[in-house]
């Protein structure tokens, strides 16, 4: 059933030669040993493990899905995914970028990123149940008492537990404001919570001996909104002070959902009855702490998009070099077929472009954010840490929006390549498109991204994140501006550039007087700014390309050709997204709702 292989070569052109990893790494005191062979020796293990482990149990997990029985409240995961899981424990995977003072081992999370690139390219769906632990693990990181660093840490980055984030409610989602549940004070300072939560990714499950529910519960007299919401751990058995279960706590999976994709990721209503949860950063600061889960989570949703263009494309591409079908307009190219390989054809060729230019982008974007995280936790000067922390806030809702809405294009596209094949299940690419469909969705959704990105992140500032981000690509046109060779990627940088300048002037000028203009404007606005930090990364990879070309690698041919096809055929868009988020909000608001 297809293929994956782990993409290193263009992994380690991003890492080492796009963003000079090791020398950035260098500054960091945490990370000042890693090297790039230490980074591409953990790659190409990764490599392996996600194609001779996890790939292989994409398609049959989709196909068996997960099995709940009502009686136990238990949940089955599909054949292989609990023996993968002990491997991947096995081999300390869990533990690569967390802290070493909890048993981590301290990796760069730069080099996590592209590890979680290949497991989510292998089996997005089993992806999820360790990806979700790492974000319990981050959220305790950061807002745990040292009691619950103790107990926790060290079962999340051992893998021995997982962990869930437990937000949504059959009446709230985007709305977290709404929630009901509620967590009511016990005199030994834990809380009895009580309450239905859906859709919990990994909420029950046979892979790990206990799993730590993150809970969004109000407490008695807490405010109205998102104002009065807390944070609870509330794991699945209470553990006793030595870290072994004790008592089953009544929080259980009462269903698990049939759905469009992912099947093999357990999605569970949770009820909770009266379950025992400890209190993490502080009362009502509920919503605060869980943004550290969520802007892991965003950013790991990304990568989701990404690992699925990647290997949608991967498939397609022995596809279309294998698949004989009518012969080029040109003439025939291969004479010793009744047909020609429809990797001849120009429109097959745009498909396979688009995913490839999609996936590469996204590589080079998805890792710089992650790098500029690690400069965010650890470099040693404060003001730096800073911008490093503004830039990423900026970067996340592109990461996830962007990235997942060009993954529904390319999978979309890659399906297409196989023409009906596509279609028949057996073929492996329409679980592609399925699986690809919920990264839009979950999360905070892709309109959701785009109001943060324009209203808290752009407009609640004046514009100061963006600007700092403009100042880059200004600085990278200003240094390569004369460099004729470069033209054609560095032009239409400098004019985007410069149209993003003037838009986002015109959006926060229309909001002064209505701030429905914000919402009218979000979704194409995030798609522009997407397209600027593109036009920024395959600019500075072409450069690199073509200071290379001659080397004698045709690696470097080929990232030209993709770069060109970018500017050429994906950039475009911005013309007609600028016309749409300049169009204003009338076109949607002014029809009264029953007259739809
Ligand atoms: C498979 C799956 C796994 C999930 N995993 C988890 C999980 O592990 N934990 C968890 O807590 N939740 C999880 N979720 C829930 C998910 O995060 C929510 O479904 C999502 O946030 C959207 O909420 P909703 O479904 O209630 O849609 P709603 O909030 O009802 O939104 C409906 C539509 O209205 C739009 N909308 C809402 N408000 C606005 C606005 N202000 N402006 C413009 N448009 C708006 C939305 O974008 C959406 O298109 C999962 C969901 C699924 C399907």
């Amino acid at each position: 059933m297809g293929q994956y292989i782990a993409p290193l070569r263009d992994m380690q052109f991003v890492l080492h030669e796009l963003l000079n990893v090791e020398s950035e790494l260098k500054q960091l005191p945490a990370h000042a040993e890693v090297d790039a062979d230490i980074i591409n020796q953990i790659l190409e293990e990764g490599g392996k493990f996600t194609s001779e482990v996890l790939f292989p149990l994409n398609h049959s997990g989709d196909r068996e899905g997960c099995h709940h029985d009502k009686a136990t409240h238990t949940v089955k995961t599909p054949k292989g995914f609990k023996e993968a899981y002990e491997q991947y424990i096995a081999a300390g995977w869990p533990a690569l970028s967390c802290d070493p003072e909890f048993g981590g081992q301290g990796l760069p999370l730069v080099v996590n990123n592209s590890f979680y690139e290949m497991l989510n390219s292998a089996n997005q769906a089993w992806t999820m149940y360790p990806g979700l632990s790492h974000g319990a693990y981050e959220c305790i990181h950061e807002h745990g008492t040292d009691e619950q660093k103790s107990l926790y840490l060290p079962k999340l980055i051992s893998g021995e537990w997982t962990g869930t984030m437990c937000l949504t409610e059959p009446h709230c989602g985007t709305d977290l404001g709404l929630l009901r549940s509620k967590a009511e004070p016990q005199e030994d300072g834990t809380y009895k919570i009580t309450g239905a939560k859906i859709f919990i990714s990994a909420g029950e499950h046979d892979m790990s001996h206990n799993i730590v529910h993150l809970v969004l519960a109000r407490l008695p007299g807490a405010p109205e909104g998102s104002k009065g919401i807390s944070l609870f751990i509330v794991p699945k058995f209470l553990p006793n002070a030595d870290g072994s279960n004790g008592a089953r706590n009544p929080i259980f999976c009462g269903a698990i959902e049939e759905k469009m994709g992912i099947h093999g990721n357990s999605t569970c209503q949770m009820n909770l009855d009266g379950a025992t949860g400890w209190l993490i950063g502080g009362p009502h600061k509920g919503l605060n702490a869980m943004f550290v889960f969520m802007n892991a989570a965003r950013l790991g949703v990304g990568m989701q998009g990404l690992g699925l263009t990647e290997v949608a494309y991967q498939n397609a591409l022995v596809y279309a070099k294998d698949r004989i079908q009518m012969r080029s307009l040109s003439g025939p190219k291969a004479l010793d077929k009744p047909a020609d390989p429809i990797i001849v054809h120009a429109d097959v060729r745009r498909m396979l472009l688009t995913a490839k230019a999609y996936a590469e982008g996204a590589r080079a974007f998805c890792s710089y954010v992650a790098l500029q995280l690690d400069k965010e936790l650890n470099h040693p000067d404060e003001a730096t840490r800073k911008d490093c922390a503004d830039e990423v806030a900026l970067l996340t809702p592109i990461v996830k929006a962007f990235i997942t809405d060009n993954a529904w294009t390319s999978t979309s596209e890659c399906l297409q390549v196989y023409g009906g094949h596509g279609f028949i299940a057996e073929w492996g690419m329409e679980q592609y498109v399925r699986d690809a469909r919920i990264n839009m969705i979950y999360e905070g959704t892709n309109t959701v991204q785009s109001l943060d990105l324009l209203g808290r992140k752009i407009l609640m500032d004046n514009g100061a994140k963006l600007r700092k981000f403009g100042a880059k690509v200004q600085a990278f046109v200003e240094a390569n501006g004369t460099n004729e060779a470069l033209a054609e990627f560095v032009t239409p940088l400098a004019e985007l550039g410069d149209k993003v300048t003037k838009l986002t002037m015109e959006i926060g000028m229309k909001a002064f007087q209505n701030p429905d203009e914000v919402g009218a404007a979000a979704v194409p606005y995030l798609r522009v700014v997407g397209h600027l930090v593109y036009s920024y990364f395959f600019a500075q990879m072409a450069k690199i390309a073509l200071e290379k070309q001659d080397s004698g690698d045709t690696f470097y041919k080929a990232k030209l050709a993709t770069v060109r096809f970018y500017f050429a055929r994906l950039y475009p868009e911005t013309a007609m997204l600028i016309r749409q988020a300049r169009s204003g909000s009338a076109n949607l608001l002014s029809l009264e709702a029953d007259l739809f």
